[in-house]
């Protein structure tokens, strides 16, 4: 079985500088000294499920990227899985956001299947590490390995990305599942601390929210001038020529054209480039609530304002380890195809390319800058990097107050927070709101914007991880 590992090129702490000023850059350096020192002769290696699509993936990149740069040797693996392998890790995965998922059983002969894929990893990963390595493991895709890591001497920390606020019947059986690979490994990091169990012991315990990188194709700054002849060329915006017209920063360094069209999946055409634009862009997962903000736009937003809503994913053979996806994107097609005419012509679903990362990333990059309000409406959520994502972009954001949203989202200073996902009057009446107050929606996007540049920039990331190896318990 093949481990694929991802080469990611090192970005220099110092490019962060312009945006951190004189005295938060002097403290990146000097923990990235610290780091360094810590870490002589010593690889971290990141091991997930993905190398693209979703925002492990994302912040993978960006971590990386500035970990080498800071002179730390960061390395990102990939498992290998199949179909059987990924329905199961889905399984466990909406379980720990408290939702039964598939339904399906969580039992010995789930444990033998999941165990079975991971011990075919095993091999891959150990010829890649050695003793006192460190060795990262996100989520429970691929929390199996820990026991073997461990056996060889490199030291084991969790990283789980999901989780849910309150503990239920779902979450305590997801947890009941996992608890046997990861009771015993030597840090934990969590994007809530709510969301570890009771057993993970709090000294061993980090709570560390990603962060972004504001050069990367998804996040860098474009010509506003050149937003819209972008979104007319992929076909998101009605109108425009059939040159390519927008370039983009590739993670190797060098520019890229964006030249594949976004699929619109039958529900075009699309907006005219002058109407206010809603904008959800997700995985097409059914924790992301796309269905839900489509019937309350629908409902209650195409008849009180001239807007329309852009629900934005991935191609769904873009994202290995997610089966469910052509399920939802299914279920919002269906939809759409039972709204009224009026209501169909405003809203579009729009699936990305993602045969090159970097040119999807750039395209979700316009789709957030074009937005008038963007909306993370789901039902559960570990941090949410669509949220900081369109506040970097200076993007007004209505977000679910669950999980990693509350702590990015500021109501009233940088968009609404909404205490219960299922009230669609509710979502209904902030976007309405937003859309009918041009200065609100500028006052906020403008505080998201300094709120992403404080909180969310790769100096205080890797700032907490360093600091989480120094007191990682001892070997
Ligand atoms: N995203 C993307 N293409 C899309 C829709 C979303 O690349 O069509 C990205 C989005 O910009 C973000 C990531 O996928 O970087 C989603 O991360 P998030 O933390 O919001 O949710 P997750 O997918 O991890 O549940």
């Amino acid at each position: 079985m093949a481990l694929q590992e991802v080469k990611v090129r090192a970005l220099a702490p110092a490019r962060l500088g312009s945006l951190l000023g004189p005295e938060r850059a002097q403290r990146f350096e000097t923990s990235a000294a610290t780091a360094r020192a810590l870490l002589e002769g010593r690889a971290v290696v990141n091991v997930n499920s993905t190398a693209t699509g979703g925002g492990v993936a994302e912040l993978l990149q960006t971590l990386h990227a500035y970990a080498r740069g800071a002179g730390v040797d960061a390395r990102w693996v990939v498992i290998e899985g199949n179909p059987r392998f990924f329905e199961i890790t889905k399984r466990i995965h909406n379980h720990l956001y408290g939702t039964p998922g598939d339904g399906g059983p969580l039992g010995a002969a789930e444990r033998r299947d999941y165990e079975e894929t991971l011990r075919r990893n095993v091999t891959g990963l150990l010829d890649l590490v050695g003793a006192d390595d460190i060795v990262v493991l996100h989520d429970p895709q691929t929390a199996a390995l820990a026991a073997a890591i461990r056996r060889a001497g490199a030291h084991v920390v969790w990283r789980c990305h999901v989780g849910i606020d309150s503990p239920n019947e779902h979450s305590e059986r997801g947890w009941e599942f996992l608890r046997p690979y990861v009771d015993d490994v030597d840090g934990y990091v969590f994007s809530c601390e709510r969301f570890a169990p009771a057993w993970v012991p709090r000294e061993h315990l980090a709570v560390i929210a990603p962060s972004i990188d504001p050069f990367s194709a998804k996040n860098e700054s474009i010509a506003p001038a050149t937003v819209a002849p972008l979104l007319q060329y992929v076909g998101m915006l009605e109108g425009g020529g059939h040159e390519p017209v927008g370039t983009f920063t590739r993670r190797d360094g060098s520019r890229g054209h964006v030249t594949r069209r976004v699929d619109l999946v039958g529900t075009g055409p699309p907006p005219p480039p002058d109407a206010p634009v809603v904008l959800q862009a997700s995985r097409w997962d059914a924790l992301k609530d796309m269905p839900g903000v489509l019937i309350g736009f629908a409902d209650q937003v195409v008849g009180r304002t001239d807007a329309h809503l852009v629900l934005a994913g991935p191609q769904t053979s873009g994202v290995t380890d997610d089966p469910e996806a052509n399920k939802v994107l299914d279920e919002c097609v269906a939809l759409w195809r039972k709204l009224p005419k009026p209501a169909q012509r405003r809203i579009h679903l729009a699936c990305v390319p993602m045969a090159d990362p970097d040119e999807a990333a750039a395209i979700v990059n316009v789709l957030q800058r074009h937005a008038t309000v963007v909306v993370q409406k789901s039902l559960a959520e570990g941090f949410g990097l669509t949220v900081v994502e369109a506040m970097w972009k200076s993007r007004p954001v209505i977000g679910t107050a669950v999980g990693g949203i509350v702590d990015q989202i500021v109501t009233g200073e940088t968009g609404f927070l909404l205490d219960d996902a299922h009230d669609l009057e509710r979502y209904a009446h902030s976007v309405c709101s937003l859309l009918g107050n041009p200065m609100e929606c500028d006052r906020m996007g403008t505080n998201g914007r300094q709120r992403a540049e404080q909180k969310f920039l790769g100096d205080r990331h890797l700032e907490e991880w360093a600091h989480l190896f120094a007191r990682l318990r001892p070997r």
